[in-house]
Parts: structure tokens; sequence; C-alpha cells
């Protein structure tokens, strides 16, 4: 740790988690993995030539000409290629054989309400779309906005946007009328794709509605599609066509045409956790050569044994690149369940594990604290023998999290693939390989093979191992955002603008002594303590590593001794009872586990933590209760009322020493 040095700005971030436990990878699973160290030094060789090679898993109507340009920050991959994405997804597994291999088992949230998808099916429905888009006067290079629930229709209009060539703009189905409005005014969208509703926690839940309130303020939408799910009553409106009227009755024969490697294939707005939404752009041929090639790779996918799924929502990236485009590309069996984890019972994802025999899992930590604190009696109620490899992202994991799901959910056998990357970055950037790395609870550990990052103190010198500041990424890779849709400059000033020559995605990491990469939270939420600088993450960590805390979220509040101070929220295990003493007891834990610095000035025990729509904790609006503000923006927020409840926790809060 740097020396406190009053009156000068801090250097980098604090290190002051240390981890001895390690996991070396299934011998059996290593000696047949996809992936093997042999890649990282190929990679480092001839990255271009590591990812032509990873472009090579791919279809090509035309083969590409030139690799990459890059004319900083602004980058074209496989330039003068042209593939369809949807031929890619779909049509080629069928021409080879596989048509009647399972894409998608479909699981409804009213139990028994299921569907089967193969590549034959998903190649009509898909054509059958993608006629109705044309039907409706959509055309290549026209957005389309998509709002609807984990039904298969979801993948399907996403899949039939690529197959023509229109811009998909999926917007979570949780989002408001006044969210979606902005989204489909930003993007310019002329058609909507919409359900009636869905499924969530037992009840149909309306969507329509608000498809009506923010249409009705939206002349350029020409028409909304809207598929019938839940069957509850929708007001007509004249720009309303039905799915079942329209989508049926196409031919379904559809030639996909061959798009130019960079056309884009999607906007997706970032979750907001930070600020504005921004438009991030993706294009076509780099994107799903690394979302194929990182699904292969980080999930060690066996496409004839494993059935795989990925409980996100499509409605963000993780969904995108890793329940549609990259499980699809290579031909994987996948699940998709509608609803929410606890409907009708606590124990529903690990029924559906043991269910559909499910092998590799990927969730996110929001989700596994969730499931700390409803205690391990559930999941070890099921039959989850079945799994192999399980993985997360979203946010940092915590090293008591990660040995509670490699113990509770992966059976103490399934490697842990932690894995970092971002809505810009379009597909996974850090993590280890279940085959090749041996795993450390908490880090992402290495970046993959073709990808060159870095950590940096703010003068962007890279930092030794044991060394704490920005993670940056130093070279361009196939599936980066290409900009902020209609805004170049954001683009520049968000990305490439804090370091000269370097893309900053925002968040702090360290090297741990062996070089591995440990993400620690975004740089804004970093906490500066008697002139250190200390992540949110490590202190969130060290409260999780108590046996009592499920959940934990910190803030740095304003605080006339030490600058600022630690104030946490806490969420208790399952089992464990809120007494007198907690906060003393978890303050001293803390001060124990990473040095008096990083002890909390606060302890609040809170019923929920506030959450974006994706999970993750959004702390600024902590830091407004902590300070006695009134509380911020709200309106990416999953559950509104969760900060009155916080609020009403504040005066019991006590200051000790
Ligand atoms: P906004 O940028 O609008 O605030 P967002 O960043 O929450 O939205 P995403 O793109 O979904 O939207 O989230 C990416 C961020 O999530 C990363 O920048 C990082 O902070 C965090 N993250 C994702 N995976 C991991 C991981 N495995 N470890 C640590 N942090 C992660
Ligand atoms: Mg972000």
């Amino acid at each position: 740790m740097a020396p406190e040095t009053p009156g000068n700005e801090p250097q980098a971030l604090s290190n002051l988690l240390h981890e001895n436990r390690r996991f070396e990878p299934p011998v059996e699973l290593a000696a047949a993995a996809n992936v093997t160290e042999a890649a990282y030094t190929q990679a480092a060789a001839d990255r271009l030539a590591f990812w032509e090679g990873a472009a090579d898993r791919l279809t090509w109507a035309k083969r590409w000409e030139t690799t990459l340009e890059w004319n900083a920050p602004f980058a074209k991959w496989f330039i003068g290629g042209e593939l369809n994405v949807a031929y890619n997804c779909v049509d080629r597994h069928v021409e080879e054989g596989r048509g009647d291999k399972v894409a998608y088992y479909w699981e409804g949230e009213p139990e028994g309400d299921t569907r089967v998808l193969t590549y034959n099916d998903l190649k009509s429905e898909v054509s059958k779309a993608a006629n109705a888009l044309l039907e409706l006067g959509v055309r290549k290079g026209d957005r389309v906005a998509v709002y609807m629930p984990m039904i298969p229709e979801l993948p399907i209009a996403m899949l039939a946007c690529a197959r023509i060539g229109a811009i998909h703009s999926v917007v979570f189905g949780g989002f408001s009328a006044t969210a979606l409005k902005s989204r489909i005014d930003d993007a310019d969208a002329k058609l909507v794709i919409t359900a009636d509703g869905g499924y969530r926690r037992g009840n149909p839940s309306a969507l329509k509605p608000t498809v009506d309130e923010a249409v009705a303020q939206c002349p350029q939408v020409e028409h909304v599609l809207v598929v019938r799910r839940t069957g509850q009553n929708v007001a007509a409106t004249d720009k309303d066509v039905w799915w079942h009227d329209l989508v049926e009755r196409q031919s379904d024969q559809h030639t996909p045409e061959p798009h130019d490697a960079e056309d884009p294939l999607y906007i997706l707005y970032t979750s907001g956790t930070t600020g504005r939404p921004k438009g991030i752009l993706h294009t076509t041929g780099g994107y799903l050569t690394q979302t194929a090639w990182t699904h292969d790779a980080v999930f060690d996918l066996k496409p004839d044994k494993d059935i795989y799924w990925c409980t996100a929502d499509i409605g963000w990236v993780t969904g995108h690149s890793y329940i549609v485009y990259g499980p699809l590309a290579n031909g994987a069996t996948s699940v998709i369940y509608e609803g929410t984890p606890d409907t009708p019972h606590r124990g529903r994802f690990w029924e559906i594990v043991q269910k559909y025999k499910v092998t590799l899992l990927y969730t996110a930590p929001t989700a596994i604290r969730t499931f700390m604190k409803w205690g391990d009696d559930i999941p070890a109620k099921y039959d989850m023998s079945s799994l192999r490899v399980i993985g997360s992202v979203g946010e940092p994991i915590n090293p008591e999290a990660y040995v509670w799901y490699r113990e509770n959910i992966g059976g103490s056998r399934c490697p842990v693939v932690d894995t970092w990357w971002q809505t810009e970055t379009g597909a996974v950037m850090i993590s280890p390989l279940p085959g090749v790395t041996s795993g450390k609870p908490g880090a992402a550990m290495r970046p993959l093979p073709g990808i060159v990052a870095d950590v940096v103190d703010d003068q962007g010198n890279s930092v030794p191992n044991g060394g704490g500041g920005f993670l940056v990424i130093r070279e361009p890779w196939p599936s980066m955002l290409r900009t902020i849709w209609g805004d170049d400059q954001r683009y520049i000033d968000t990305y490439w603008s804090r370091f000269e020559g370097m893309y900053f995605p925002g968040d702090g990491a360290k090297k741990d002594e062996d070089g591995d990469l440990w993400l620690l939270g975004r740089v804004d939420d970093v906490m500066l303590i008697s002139g250190h600088n200390i992540s949110t993450t490590e202190v969130e960590s060290a409260l999780v590593s108590h046996p009592k805390v499920a959940e934990a979220a910190v803030v740095g509040a304003t605080d006339p001794v030490t600058g600022q101070a630690i104030v946490s929220f806490v969420i208790l295990r399952g089992t464990a009872e809120e007494s007198d003493d907690i906060a003393a007891d978890l303050r001293n834990h803390v001060a124990k586990t990473l040095g008096p610095i990083a002890k909390p000035r606060q302890i609040l025990v809170v019923p929920e933590l506030p959450k974006t729509r994706s999970g993750k904790i959004m702390r600024r609006l902590l830091r407004d209760v902590a300070e006695n503000r009134s509380v911020g923006d709200v309106t990416t927020l999953a559950d509104s009322t969760v900060m009155d409840l916080i609020s009403e926790k504040l005066p019991s809060a006590k200051s000790e020493d």
C-alpha cells in the first residue's frame, strides 16, 4: 500500500484483500478441453491470425480481405467479408444435418408451460418473421425496437431483423414508457415488436399498455407487432398488428442475403447504473466471431453433449451474446426460462437444472448472493450432478459467493468462470478457461487469448504485480462497440479520452502477486479514505466473508475527519439473526480482514439493496442516503420501493467507534 501522503492525490487503488484458495481444473475436463494454453501463446505471437482462426468458425458468403483497419478509436474488422448472422445461427446447422437438434428448451413461468424449438423449427419461424417484417416495410438498416418478455418470439424477432439487415434495439421488458420512448426516439425506430404481457412472479404482467403510452408520442413508429402470450386484454390502436395474424400466414422460406461484416447488427442501451444510457452499436462479423469463440472456449462447449443455460434476460447484453448469438452460432442446445427464480418456489432454478440435466450454467453474482440468503438447504434438494462448468457475470463475484456457488451449485467439482465484460465489449474479455486455469475465488484471472488488457495508474503507466488502478484494453478486439449510436464524440469522450490510445471501460482493477486480474468495481464508486483509494468491492467482499452476511454494498460518505467514511448496507443470510452487536462484529471483521483503514463507520442491516434491472447494485443511490440527501434518479431501478425500506432503516443507524 502506498504511504499516506496528505495533500497529494493518491496514485492508485489499494490492494487489501488476499486470497490463498486455488481450484485446479478437473483432470478429465482439462484433457478434453476445447482450448488449451497453446491458444494464449498463439494469440500472443500473432493476434490477428488468432482472430482470423476464430472467424473461420463462421460461414462467410465472401471471405474478408483485411482483418483489421484501426483508425483509432474507430475499428473495422474483417473488411470486405460478407455473411448473414441468421444463416450462421440457424440455416447452416440445418444444412449440415442438425435440423432435428434442439436449439431451445423454453420453460414458461407457469409450471408445465413449455416449448421445444429445434433448429428446423427456428429456421421456419425466423424465415416467417423475416417475411413479415418485409411485408411491414422494414428494410435493411431500419431500426426495430423490441420490448418483449422472455418467450421464443424474442430471439426469433432478433434473428429475423439480423436476417434482413434491420438493426434491432431490444429494450428490457421492465422499463417504463418514458425509458422506452427515449430509446425508440434515439434510434428512430419505425417498428416496435412486443407482446400483450409475460409471466412474472406468478401473474401475467402487461407490456402492451407501456408500449401504447410510449408509441403515442412516437409518430415515426409505423406499426406495433404484438405477440399474444398471456391472453390478457389489450387496447387496440391503429398501428397494431397481431403476430399470429401476420407472421403465421407467411412463407417459411426466406433466402438470407449476405451482409457486410461491418453492417450494424444491433443497438443496445447500457443498463444505466452510472448515468444517461448510451446506445452501444455492434456490427456483424467481428461480433459473431468473438461471441461464438468465447462461448465455445469459456464454457468448453461440446455442442453434442451439453445443455447450456444462461439465466440472464435477453434484454441485456449477456442475453444477446450468450443466449442468442454465441450459442446459436455454435449450434448449442440452450434452456430459456421466462420467469423469476422464486416462482412458484425458491428452488425453481435448481428444478430446471435437474429437469433438463443442464451441464453449463451462466448466472450473476446478484442471483448467487440471493440464493445464499435463501439458504443452502434449497439447492441441496435437487440433483445437479449434470453440471460441469458454472459461470458468473455482471459484477465482481465476492470470494465467499464464488466458494458458495462452487460448493452448493457446482458440487465442489465444477470450475467457476468469472467473466468480465460489458455491453461495450460485446463478448467476454477477461475470464478463466475451465480446462486451463487454476481458479482463484474472486479473480477474473487473465485476459482471454487475443485480448490485451492491463491495469494502469492515473498517468497510464502499467502497475506492477501487487498494484491496483484502472483497467484498460490496449488493442482493438473483434466484438468491440463501433461507436455510440449517433454520437461519435460521446464515444471518444467516454472511452478513449482518459488514457491516450487505450480503451477505458470505467472499472478499477488490481494485479495480484501472480499478475492475475481482480475487478474492483467502477472507478466512480471508489472511496477516498484518509488519503487511500479503497474499492467498494474489497470491503463488500470482506463483509460477505462473514458467516452471517449474504450481500453487502458500501459507499463513501463525506466525513469531516477522514474525507470520506465507509458506510455499509448489509443483508443477512437466511439463518442469521439480527443482534445488537452485529454492527460491531462486522466492523471488527472488516478491520481484521483488510486492515483498520477499511473499517466501516456505519453498518446498516437492510432487507434489500437498490439494483438495476440487470441486478447491479446502484451505489450512487446509497450514497444519497448515507449523505442524507434526497435520493436521485431511480428510473433504472428494478424496484423503486426498495429505497423507502432502506431510508426507514436510517434513523437506527449508529456510528460507533
Ligand atoms: P452503465 O454503463 O449504463 O452504467 P452497466 O455498466 O451497468 O451500465 P453493463 O454493460 O451490463 O451495464 O455492465 C458492465 C459492467 O458490469 C462492467 O463495466 C463492470 O463494472 C461490471 N461487470 C461485469 N462483469 C463483471 C465481472 N465478472 N467482474 C466484475 N465486474 C463485472
Ligand atoms: Mg457500463
